[in-house]
């Protein structure tokens, strides 16, 4: 089955795609289990994916990027996760880092680190969520005080993804508790500078090479040039950034539902009971019916969502109904492929558990399928009601 972005690309764009698909088959997929087993992050598997250029999507051609828009890195985004979307969310969240350290003013930044980002050489994360805050990012602890030298940064961050191997985090913090939101500055943490402690990175029930986990900041000190967007401006930049990480999200959902439909279908195809294959029986084929409509239906969302971002329009809505739609199905529909396939769609080989469980993963990141509800409802009136 074709990767559903793909009438969107251009022949160029269409030739990247390919590498990436190529790649997600011949060397994330079948070394996807063992990385899960041995729960860890696939370092060497992620530079090889940066020497396809894989980490440079969006990285202007100013900065030494290849400047493609953000329908490409969807498709990038949706056949990697086929084979594992772990190692998907993983490089695509250095390729963030890269592409906004691209658009800094700071010339260190932007020389310093993006070559760098981009080769693979080094890792990025983005860090808003904490122990004791996700949903609510406003809530956020961490601290950051104006001193002679700089800023000084105290605090802990929690479910990171690329915590486990990163050099730069993109971090927010809070500069005036009594300001909520307004206090929220971004500040880039380079894990290689004094006051920076990793965390053992979370053992989880799958969806390892995403390589989740903490750090804390011990009197770090940022130097003035590295604040990224200050007081004011860093939560409205991070709520703009999110409807571009949730699409992408749904694309990935995308992928791996589309990958567990292909391997329920070839199965259904050849196993025999009651003297007939599987796919004759009608409540099975039924079943798969309704695992392909709701997979047209994901495809259709993140579509729309998709062409929205990429024309610069208000994707709010759209970016929420597709990350609530992907919540809502992925799970469920991965699961009833691995029904489909009885006892053996368990095996690992298959890869069905570790979409499985990565479809959880996915009804977290980028915002919980409850704060996609939030979204839809704030914006009711406004999109469907009378006045609208
Ligand atoms: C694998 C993985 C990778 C991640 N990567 C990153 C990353 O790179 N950077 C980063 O900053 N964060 C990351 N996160 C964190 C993610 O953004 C949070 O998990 C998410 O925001 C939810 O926060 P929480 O887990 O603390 O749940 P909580 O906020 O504690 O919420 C618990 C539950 O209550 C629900 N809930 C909360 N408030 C309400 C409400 N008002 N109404 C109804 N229901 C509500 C939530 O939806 C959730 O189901 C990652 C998470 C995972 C699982």
């Amino acid at each position: 089955m074709a990767g559903f972005l793909r009438d969107e690309l251009t022949a160029d764009e269409t030739a990247l795609i390919d590498r990436a698909a190529a790649f997600a088959r011949d060397t994330v997929k079948p070394n996807a289990a063992a990385w899960e087993r041995e729960r860890r992050q696939p370092v060497e598997a992620l530079r090889a994916a940066a020497a396809l250029d894989l980490a440079a999507l969006e990285v202007p051609k100013d900065a030494g990027g290849p400047g493609h828009r953000y329908m490409v890195k969807l498709a990038l985004c949706e056949e990697m996760s086929r084979a594992d979307m772990g190692f998907a969310f993983s490089l695509v969240n250095t390729h963030n880092v890269a592409a906004r350290l691209a658009l800094s003013p700071t010339a260190r930044h932007r020389e310093a680190h993006v070559p760098g980002l981009m080769k693979g050489e080094i890792f990025g994360a983005t860090a808003l969520s904490e122990p004791g805050a996700g949903s609510d990012f406003s809530a956020i602890r961490t601290s950051a005080v104006k001193t002679a030298e700089g800023w000084r940064l105290n605090g802990e961050k929690g479910w990171i993804t690329n915590a486990a191997i990163a050099d730069l985090f993109i971090t927010y913090v809070q500069t005036d508790p009594a300001a909520g939101w307004r206090g929220i500055a971004c500040f880039l943490v380079d894990a290689r500078r004094p006051g920076f402690r990793r965390a053992e990175p979370y053992a989880l029930s799958g969806g390892h090479a995403i390589g989740a986990g903490g750090f804390a900041l011990e009197n770090y000190i940022a130097p003035d040039d590295d604040l990224l967007a200050p007081p004011g401006e860093a939560f409205k930049l991070a709520m703009k950034g999110v409807n571009g990480a949730r699409v992408y999200v749904a694309a990935m959902c995308a992928g791996m539902l589309a990958s567990a439909l292909e391997t329920a279908l070839a199965y259904g195809a050849s196993r025999e009971t009651f003297g007939r294959k599987l796919l004759d029986h009608q409540g099975l084929n039924w079943s798969l019916g309704d695992v392909a409509n709701d997979l047209e239906a994901l495809r259709g969302l993140t579509l729309a969502a998709g062409r929205l971002i990429d024309e610069g329009g208000d994707a709010v809505m759209a970016a929420a109904h597709a990350k609530k739609f992907a919540g809502r199905v992925t799970l469920a529909r991965i699961a009833d492929c691995i029904q489909a396939m009885g006892a053996a769609g368990l095996r690992e080989e298959h890869g069905l558990g570790r979409h499985l469980a990565c479809a959880k993963l996915a009804a977290y990141t980028d915002g919980s399928t409850e704060m996609m509800n939030e979204r839809i409802g704030a914006g009711l009136l406004k999109t469907y009601g009378p006045l609208s």
